[in-house]
């Protein structure tokens, strides 16, 4: 719009929208901070209460309204209903109060909102593609009222958080980590756009519940899954190109069997298998500064062997080899205990992902036993398993090492596999602790422990960001590893000292910034970027990010 124009005189875009329709238009609704000219030109007047309020004023009505709420799930239908409502302020409030709102919108509260989803339900967000729409994809995306979309977080619900199978109503996950990209990498709105695909559900509690409005009949499997897999990404293609899929939630078999398929020849990764492992292994980099062990010394034990395990074992694994290993000898420094036990070569009919884990070893069925055989330095819970590290486990690992390591990283917090105060107590507070979920603050002995959270939130919307700042055509393993050592390098001797192995949550857009320049650059270097480099790359990349700030019409 010209700068100079008088206001009396607007020139407005060819159906820029007006009155009531401009006020029900989240992404341009400014509500009562609509200023005078704008409520004269755009026929607002009488319809919005006289006195214009800055954005200031608006987040401190939403905060006094949200902090009225008396349960989690009311204050995430009421943060959904202000998205729905105007998206600049939903940002900005989320962006001000980030570390006290992710809990809210992501993990732990989003997985309740999700078993909730179909009778929480208000307004549909992003796309439903179904088993009934076969054939009809890419016309179904040309209903998406935005033609800008650059990246889609896609489930099919088979395993939301570690809840399991919650068919169409994993909505809210797609969802949840958009706002998440916007909120902590700056990427716009608009070129975001939430997918699930409803390939059936084989929760039976969800297919007879008469407010389920997903499809009933049970998950499809084998050639007709994967065709409308292949269908998505072709729609995809045809609509919106160079645009990153973030594959998200999915069953573990489906999951890696896709990320094989399509990671060399899509721009796509899984947050489930790569975002974690990034996340992890920047803990492990920051817990080392703590024990003041290298990389090679480590010996990681997995309680759990699924697509967060092995994800973040195959990372280790590269950041070893990096580190001098070879490959097989990298391999040795990752053990795993799956639902049957250790995995040893012994074991028959193992998943492909865990045969590279399966070393010569005896047997072992109980985990603490393993913790005592195996002298870990780490253990990394990813099993969904409540409780899995007991005392015996936490007090065999404080007996073999000096600061032990722990990661429960199992969501929802009613899954994690240890308390933070549990890690503490039962190592007389020499464990270096950090959780999928948030924990409280805790107390030991008199001392106080801010423990961190594993959140992949300080992942994926840097490396998206990168991804569409470059065009990059592939999202490749050196962008995960690179993101580790950029987020370990962001935690400060402060954060150790409080015992957390993250940067707090109100640095996550210089983090995101860092990560998508260091991914960027990757993209360049390695031939991938579909458009020419910036002479200030980091200056480009923090250039992109929205800022939750109301524009003048007029
Ligand atoms: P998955 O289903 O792929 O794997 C689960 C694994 O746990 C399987 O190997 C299974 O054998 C094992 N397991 C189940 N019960 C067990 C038991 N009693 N004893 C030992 N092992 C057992 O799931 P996933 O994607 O790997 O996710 C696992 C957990 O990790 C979930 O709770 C998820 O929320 C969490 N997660 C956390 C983060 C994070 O904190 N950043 C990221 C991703 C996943």
């Amino acid at each position: 719009m010209p700068q100079n124009t008088p206001p009396d005189i607007p020139i407005l875009p060819v159906g820029f929208p007006t009155g009531t329709q401009l006020i029900n238009d989240s992404m341009l609704n400014k509500n009562t901070a609509f200023t005078e000219e704008e409520r004269i030109a755009l026929g607002l007047r009488g319809l919005l209460p006289p006195r214009v309020n800055t954005i200031e004023e608006q987040v401190m009505r939403v905060m006094g309204n949200y902090r009225r709420k008396t349960s989690d799930l009311e204050r995430y239908i009421f943060l959904v209903s202000l998205q729905d409502r105007n998206q600049t302020l939903f940002y900005r409030v989320l962006t001000e109060h980030l570390e006290e709102m992710m809990p809210i919108i992501y993990t732990p509260t989003v997985g309740l909102a999700c078993q909730e989803y179909v009778h929480i339900y208000r307004r549909p967000k992003g796309i439903f593609v179904s088993t009934k729409d076969k054939g009809h994809f890419s016309q179904i995306l040309r209903n998406w009222h935005n033609r800008s979309v650059r990246v889609i977080v896609i489930t099919d619900g088979e395993r939301i958080l570690g809840l399991g199978d919650l068919g169409a109503a994993g909505m809210g996950i797609p969802v949840g980590k958009l706002s998440l990209y916007t909120a902590c990498a700056g990427i716009h709105p608009s070129l975001c756009l939430p997918v699930t695909i409803d390939v059936g559900t084989n929760n039976k509690a969800l297919q007879n519940d008469p407010l389920y409005f997903g499809m009933q009949h049970p998950r499809i499997r084998g050639e007709a899954y994967d065709g409308l897999i292949e269908e998505f990404v072709r729609a995809v293609e045809d609509n919106f190109p160079h645009t990153l899929i973030q594959f998200e939630d999915f069953g573990n078999t489906n999951a890696f069997r896709l990320l094989k398929i399509f990671r060399n020849r899509i721009c796509m990764f899984n947050d489930d298998i790569q975002g974690t492992a990034a996340v992890a292994l920047a803990g492990l980099y920051s817990a080392m500064k703590i024990t003041g062990q290298k990389l090679t010394q480590q010996k990681i034990l997995f309680f759990g062997a699924g697509e967060a395990g092995t994800g973040i074992g195959d990372l280790m694994v590269s950041a070893m080899e990096n580190a001098g290993c070879t490959p097989p000898r990298a391999r040795e420094h990752c053990w795993f205990f799956d639902s049957q036990g250790l995995v040893v070569s012994s074991r028959k009919n193992l998943a492909e992902h865990k045969l590279d884990y399966a070393h010569d070893h005896p047997f072992i069925s109980d985990f603490a036993e393993a913790v005592r055989v195996l002298k870990p330095t780490a253990i990394v819970g990813v099993s969904g398993q409540a409780g899995a590290f007991t005392p015996e486990v936490l007090e065999a690992m404080a007996e073999c090492n000096e600061r032990p390591v722990v990661f429960a990283l199992s969501n929802p917090t009613s899954n994690s596999e240890c308390t933070a105060q549990e890690a503490y107590k039962h190592t007389d507070g020499r464990a270096v602790f950090a959780s999928g979920s948030p924990f409280e603050p805790a107390e030991i002995n008199g001392k106080i422990y801010e423990p961190g959270q594993g959140n992949n939130a300080y992942i994926f919307p840097g490396i998206g960001l990168g991804v569409i700042a470059s065009k990059a055509r592939h999202v490749t393993e050196e962008m995960f590893l690179t993101a580790a050592g950029t987020l370990a390098a962001k935690v400060s001797d402060a954060d150790l000292k409080k015992g957390s192995i993250y940067p707090p949550l109100n640095q996550i857009r210089e983090v995101s910034a860092d990560i998508a320049t260091a991914a960027a650059e990757i993209a360049y270097r390695c031939g991938l970027a579909g458009m020419p480099e910036p002479d200030d790359l980091p200056g480009y990349i923090r250039s992109q990010m929205y800022q939750p700030v109301y524009q003048n019409y007029i």
